[in-house]
C-alpha cells in the first residue's frame, strides 16, 4: 500500500491589475490618452503589445500563488527568476513530519528512446509496482533516518540531508503577468518534465477565468 501519495496543490492567493483595462491604462500613461477609451480599445492595444513584445504594461500586473510540490519540481520552478519573487519553507525550522511523494502505480513512465529530456509511455504494470515498492521503502527508510538523526540531537539543518528529492515543500511565489507567461510557456511545453507541465496547466486553469490579459498573452504572444 502506497502511503506516500501526496498530491501537488496550487492555490491562487491574490491578484492585482490583471485585466486588459489595467494593462492598457498602464500603456496609455505615456500619452495620457486613457480617459475616453473603450474596452475594445484596451483589448486592441493589449493584443498589439503582446504580439510586439511590449512587456512593461503586462509587468504591472501581479499574481501570488501557494505551491505544495515535491522538491525536484520546486528546483525546476525556481530556475525562473526575472519578475518573480519566491519564499520557501525551511527544514531548518519546520518541525512537522516530512511528507514524501511517491507516484501511484499508473503514473510511472518509461525511459524515452527519442526525447533527450523527456520520458516515454506508461511503464508496464509489473515494473510500475516494483518502482512504487522500491520508492515507498526508500521513503520510509529516509524518514526513519531523518527522525533517528534528530533523536541523536543532530540539528535539523543537517538531519534534512537524509530526505530525498521527492519530499514535499511549500513555496509562495509572486509573478508579474509577463513573467508568469514565460514560466507557463516554457513549462507547458512537451519537452518539460510531466510533473512541471501539470503545474503550468494548473496555473492556466486558475488564471484564465479571472484574467482576460492572460488570455490575450496566450493567444497573441510569440516569444
Ligand atoms: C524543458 C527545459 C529543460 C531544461 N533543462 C535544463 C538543464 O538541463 N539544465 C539547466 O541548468 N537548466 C535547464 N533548464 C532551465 C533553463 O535553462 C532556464 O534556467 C529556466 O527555464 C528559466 O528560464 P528563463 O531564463 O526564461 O527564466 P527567467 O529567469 O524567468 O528569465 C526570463 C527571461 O529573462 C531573460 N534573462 C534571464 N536571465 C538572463 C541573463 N542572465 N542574461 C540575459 N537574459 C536573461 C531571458 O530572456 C529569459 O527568458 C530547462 C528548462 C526547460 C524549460
Amino acid at each position: 500500500l502506497n502511503e506516500h501519495v501526496c498530491t501537488t496543490k496550487i492555490a491562487l492567493l491574490g491578484t492585482m491589475n490583471v485585466s486588459v483595462i489595467d494593462v492598457a491604462q498602464a500603456a496609455w500613461t505615456s500619452t495620457a490618452a486613457g480617459e475616453d477609451r473603450s474596452y475594445e480599445d484596451a483589448l486592441r492595444v493589449s493584443k498589439f503589445m503582446a504580439r510586439e513584445g511590449h512587456w512593461t504594461p503586462f509587468a504591472q500586473s501581479f499574481l501570488q500563488f501557494h505551491f505544495h510540490v515535491p522538491i525536484f519540481v520546486a528546483r525546476q520552478m525556481m530556475r525562473h527568476n526575472i519578475g518573480i519573487v519566491w519564499n520557501e519553507e525551511s527544514r531548518r525550522y519546520v518541525k512537522s513530519e516530512p511528507k514524501i511523494n511517491v507516484p501511484l502505480c499508473n503514473e510511472f513512465r518509461s525511459k524515452s528512446e527519442t526525447l533527450k529530456q523527456g520520458s516515454g509511455g506508461e511503464l508496464p504494470f509489473a515494473l510500475s509496482v516494483a518502482a512504487e515498492t522500491l520508492l515507498c521503502k526508500h521513503s520510509d527508510d529516509s524518514i526513519k533516518v531523518y527522525n533517528g538523526l534528530l533523536d541523536l540531537g543532530l540539528c535539523p539543518e543537517q538531519a534534512r540531508m537524509a530526505l530525498p528529492l521527492n519530499t514535499m515543500t511549500n513555496i509562495v511565489g509572486s509573478f508579474n503577468l509577463w513573467s508568469l507567461f514565460n514560466f507557463y510557456k516554457k513549462r507547458i511545453h512537451k519537452t518539460a518534465q510531466v510533473e512541471i507541465q501539470k503545474v503550468a496547466q494548473r496555473i492556466d486553469e486558475l488564471v484564465s477565468p479571472i484574467s482576460d490579459a492572460w488570455v490575450v498573452l496566450k493567444e497573441n504572444r510569440n516569444g
